[in-house]
């Protein structure tokens, strides 16, 4: 393990990548490549070589969008046991957060996996509704326990998303003007490398999967700066003793059987085709949107908004550095977030706070 975190092996990386005199705009779509990147001070250190990475809708909870977290809280209000990860409990909607219901009496549970919450179900024999979010990393999980016969009285809230398509999403709206993919080891370890080689197809853009330790996220950058430089376009792969091509077939066999594509909206972009995974038929005994339809009527056809001041759309866009929002540290800490880039552990706005760097970076918001 130490070995990725080895200085001078780091040093010689970095002096490589400066003596290349680049002027290079990467982005990354995941929580712990951001924290890797502040928590060691990477992006300081690649800054004076000219190189700039932002996070994109690379945090689950983060992207969950208005309207499913007034979801939860409708189903909590109505008496149902919400079980979900921590982060999730304190994202403000807009008409409060879990935590907040919590403290008015209503059942809302932090679990560290589906499988809890199914433990929840068997030993209360209340209603559960697992509010399942996450990309491929966690979807698995989820199809995996719904393929095992859970209890009647359990169900799910299914907000997982595909990554490869608000990727493309990204690129098609041409915002911003990316050089390089950074792409998760995480969700590749599930995908392997062979969705990105359609986006570099078609975006001719070049990509590197690479892990979470500091010396994977440099071997990452210093690949794709000899990419850029040379014109190639493609993917590489850094994280082999975690990523194959194939992927994990027996966790994508699961997904496929239990989820169908669907389009749905992402906070800060519009809808995404075919980025949703929605319960397929089979499966919608244990559908909360299905089995609780009368319960969710009343959020039929409303409109649900974030804070009018928070720019957590343009932080996931990629699009702004966290202090250039004219909240952040003043009226939006941890302690009191206003978005959820402040709440959960993999927000770009939290990752900042937590490693002490306040100060706005003096880029146009
Ligand atoms: S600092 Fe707070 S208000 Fe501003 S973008 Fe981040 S989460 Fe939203």
């Amino acid at each position: 393990m130490f070995r990725f975190r080895d200085r001078e092996t780091a040093g010689r990386i970095v002096e490589g990548l400066r003596k290349m005199g680049l002027n290079l705009f990467l982005m990354h779509v995941c929580g712990t490549h951001q924290d890797t990147l502040v928590r060691y001070g990477l992006d300081r250190l690649l800054e004076p070589c000219g190189i700039k990475i932002r996070q994109g809708p690379g945090c689950p909870v983060c992207v969950t969008t208005q309207r499913e977290i007034e979801e939860a809280l409708a189903l909590a209000r109505r008496g149902k046991l919400v079980a979900t990860f921590g982060d999730m409990v304190g994202v403000p909607g807009e008409s409060g957060s879990l935590a907040g219901l919590r403290g008015e009496g209503a059942d809302v549970r932090v679990v560290y996996s589906i499988r809890d919450a199914v433990g929840l179900a068997e030993r209360t024999g209340k209603e559960v509704v697992f509010l399942a979010i996450g990309f491929e990393t966690t979807a698995p999980s989820t199809a995996i326990t719904l393929l095992r016969d859970p209890p009647p009285n359990f169900s799910v809230l299914c907000c997982h998303r595909y990554i490869p398509p608000a990727i493309r999403a990204l690129l098609d709206m041409g915002e911003t003007r990316v050089q390089g993919l950074i792409e998760p080891g995480h969700v590749s370890t599930v995908i392997g490398t062979r969705p990105y080689e359609e986006i570099a197809e078609r975006y001719r853009i070049p990509q590197v999967v690479a892990g979470f330790e500091p010396l994977d996220l440099l071997m990452g950058v210093y690949l794709l700066a000899k990419m850029v430089q040379r014109g190639e376009v493609g993917v590489r792969n850094e994280y082999t003793r975690s990523v194959r091509p194939e992927g994990n077939v027996r966790a994508l066999k699961a997904m496929g059987e239990v989820f169908e594509p669907v389009d749905v909206d992402w906070r800060g972009f519009p809808v995404i085709p075919g980025s949703g995974m929605a319960l397929r038929e089979e499966f919608e005994e244990h559908d909360a949107r299905k089995r609780y339809e009368d319960e969710l009527r009343e959020l039929e056809g409303k409109e649900f908004r974030a804070h009018p001041s928070c720019r957590c759309d343009r932080v996931l866009r990629g699009l702004l550095d966290p202090p250039d929002c004219p909240l952040f540290g003043r009226v939006c800490t941890p302690r009191s977030p206003v978005g959820p880039c402040m709440v959960s552990s993999e927000g770009s706005c939290a990752i900042e706070y937590k490693y002490g760097r306040r100060e706005p970076s003096g880029q146009p918001a």
